[in-house]
């Protein structure tokens, strides 16, 4: 088996790392992304809403809300300045009870805390002006939530990162590896399996964060958090999309709610829902969709029978068990665990796509 060495590598090259090979190639590093599969952005990272999210739900002071926040302030010029499609279309998150509507200035107030100011109350009435196939009791408008094409950003991502020397290993899954003096030793498998040695190495592998970690003799097993799997389903919607904007109901406790997102197509979709699994199988169950109507008709009374097709699903990585509170990104560097140059990403879920430009820059600043 070869043996060479790297400055750092990068394993899995799903958003989040190749914005983190992206960071440290522009800090000047010598990288080389790692990735089992053989194309980029096939996990998580091709399994999701597409929003760029402004910011709202997750708490003040916490990862969530502060990458959130900085990466969409990144990410939206980022996308303009590289031709990646995105489009700032807006979103609504509608209550439809009066319970709900109490329920609104809190989030206001949430958002604000995390530095979302544009956030506007709007009636009933003033909700169905913008919307008018709309029932809801009252709304939130956000005008800093948008779509983007995420494969585009992920090429956009490497292309930057190859620009400045980085490169891209597809087949390579991390298999193993230890901790030594002179850096950290990967296993590398595939067709020609190597062993890898690095100064710094980014656990950025998604669901295989856990499994990755865990193969790496040094790594202390306390620092490995528990891990869970938490499947969001999609349906799409056959026929005439019914809103310009995005459109949520109020959060609910694993998850942002049933809602209905726009791909850059101009396909419309629902989902995801929550369903906690033991394994990786994306089969979308249609009987699912008995759901789905009752819990869309509540803000879209006009919702044709049999309009939805089970489309696709996405998993979440949760660092908590169904029903425990809901946890924050976890991103531990040496400070943290006590081993020089590693650096691991756990419970890398939504907002990780609108949060990965200033992900990359914690990460890149933990290895500086
Ligand atoms: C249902 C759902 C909806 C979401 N909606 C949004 C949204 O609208 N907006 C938003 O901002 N965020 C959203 N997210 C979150 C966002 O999609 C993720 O945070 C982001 O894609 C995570 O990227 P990643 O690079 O960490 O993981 P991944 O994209 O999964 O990349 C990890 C990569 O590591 C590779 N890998 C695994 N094991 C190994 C190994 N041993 N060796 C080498 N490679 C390995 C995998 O093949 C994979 O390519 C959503 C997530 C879900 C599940």
């Amino acid at each position: 088996m070869s043996s060479e060495s790297i400055e750092c590598a990068v394993i899995g090259a799903g958003v989040v790392g190749l914005a983190v090979a992206r960071a440290l190639a522009l800090a000047g590093r010598e990288v080389v992304v790692l990735e089992a599969a053989d194309a980029i952005g096939t996990g998580i990272s091709s399994r999701n809403s597409e929003v760029i999210h402004a910011g709202i739900y997750y708490p003040a002071g916490g990862l969530k809300a502060r990458l959130c926040v900085a990466g969409r302030r990144a990410l939206v010029p980022y996308c303009r300045e590289h031709g990646v499609p995105h489009r700032m279309v807006g979103k609504l998150i509608v209550a439809t009870s009066a319970a709900e509507t109490e329920l609104l200035p809190a989030l206001m107030a949430k958002a604000a805390a995390n530095g979302v100011d544009d956030l506007r109350l709007l009636s009933a009435a003033e909700a169905r002006a913008l919307e008018p196939d709309l029932a809801c009791t009252a709304a939130v408008l956000s005008p800093s939530t948008g779509i983007v094409d995420s494969h585009a950003l992920m090429l956009s991502y490497l292309g930057e990162a190859e620009s400045r020397g980085a490169s891209l290993a597809l087949r390579a899954p991390v298999i193993g590896g230890r901790v030594a003096d002179d850096g950290i030793h990967l296993d590398v498998g595939g067709a020609d399996p190597m062993e890898l040695v690095c100064r710094a190495v980014v656990d950025s592998a998604g669901l295989g964060a856990w499994a990755v970690a865990r193969s790496i003799k040094g790594v202390p097993p306390a620092s490995i958090p528990p891990g869970h799997l938490c499947k969001g389903n999609y349906f799409a919607l056959t026929g005439k999309r019914p809103f310009a904007h995005l459109v949520y109901p109020v959060p609910e406790a694993a998850g942002l709610g049933t809602h209905f997102t726009l791909d850059m197509g101009g396909q419309g979709r629902f989902g995801p829902d929550v369903e906690w699994v033991t394994d990786e199988d994306y089969t979308v169950d249609a009987r699912r969709a008995d759901a789905f109507y009752g819990a869309i008709r509540r803000y879209w009374p006009g919702l044709p029978d049999d309009a939805l097709v089970p489309a696709y699903a996405g998993i979440r990585p949760k660092l908590q068990a169904p029903g425990e509170p809901a946890r924050d990104f976890l991103i531990e560097g040496p400070s943290q665990h006590g081993v020089p140059g590693w650096v691991a990403l756990y419970g890398i879920e939504s907002p990780g796509l609108t949060a990965s430009p200033a992900i990359a820059d914690m990460v890149a600043e933990m290895l500086a």
